[in-house]
């Protein structure tokens, strides 16, 4: 999983977003603060804190007096199992959250979830980023919908929006797309029961 977290922090990529994230912040008024630490620890499991239910990831901020602190925690009993595509793409994911949490702790005006800003605000930049970090290309019609699909999967909880809607429609993202995901890509993980124990990004924290 390290070689997860390392494609994914590859400092220029980072950067790239990390300024993209500044500038959609900025134009709602927003500063973009202090720098902060940012951790990644693997725990045995990981549980959404809204929904109790195993995630993959979740993304957690404290603020220590004299910094801030995010930490990225990694589900090192679900993720080992998925494609390096898919955790790559988890990585990136929970970068996403950190930069956003971050930028929300400096006001209480931003009503918006995570999710919804990454949908409305930062897609193509998601997608740029998955690109760079997966050597996958547009060029290809069916890598195209797999980016775009690998983009939408961790923000389930918004399907049947307008725009997540659009969103598929644009890139003409089926739901057999999203099942083509879980089936070769996270590769669903069942307990003993043959209860699924994780759904991954769609069971992500909002
Ligand atoms: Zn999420």
């Amino acid at each position: 999983m390290l070689s997860a977290v390392n494609s994914a922090i590859n400092p220029s990529l980072l950067n790239k977003l990390t300024n993209k994230i500044i500038n959609v912040f900025a134009a709602e008024g927003i500063n973009g603060g202090e720098p902060f630490d940012l951790v990644f620890v693997e725990e045995d499991h990981v549980y959404s804190s809204e929904t109790n239910k195993e995630v993959h990831g979740r993304t957690s901020i404290e603020n220590l007096g004299v910094k801030v602190q995010i930490t990225v925690h990694l589900n090192s009993s679900t993720l080992p199992g998925t494609d390096p595509i898919f955790q790559k793409v988890t990585v990136l994911h929970e970068l996403l959250h950190a930069r956003i949490q971050y930028s929300s702790t400096s006001t209480n005006n931003i009503s918006s979830s995570s999710h919804s800003i990454i949908l409305d605000k930062l897609f193509n930049d998601f997608r740029d980023a998955i690109k760079e970090i997966t050597g996958l290309s547009d060029n290809d019609n069916s890598s195209r919908k797999l980016i775009t699909a690998l983009a939408l999967f961790g923000l389930g909880e918004l399907k049947g929006t307008p725009l997540f809607t659009a969103r598929m429609s644009d890139y003409e993202i089926t739901d057999q797309n999203f099942r083509d995901i879980e089936d070769l890509y996270e590769k669903v993980v069942y307990d003993n029961s043959n209860n699924i124990i994780s759904i991954g990004g769609s069971n992500c924290q909002p």
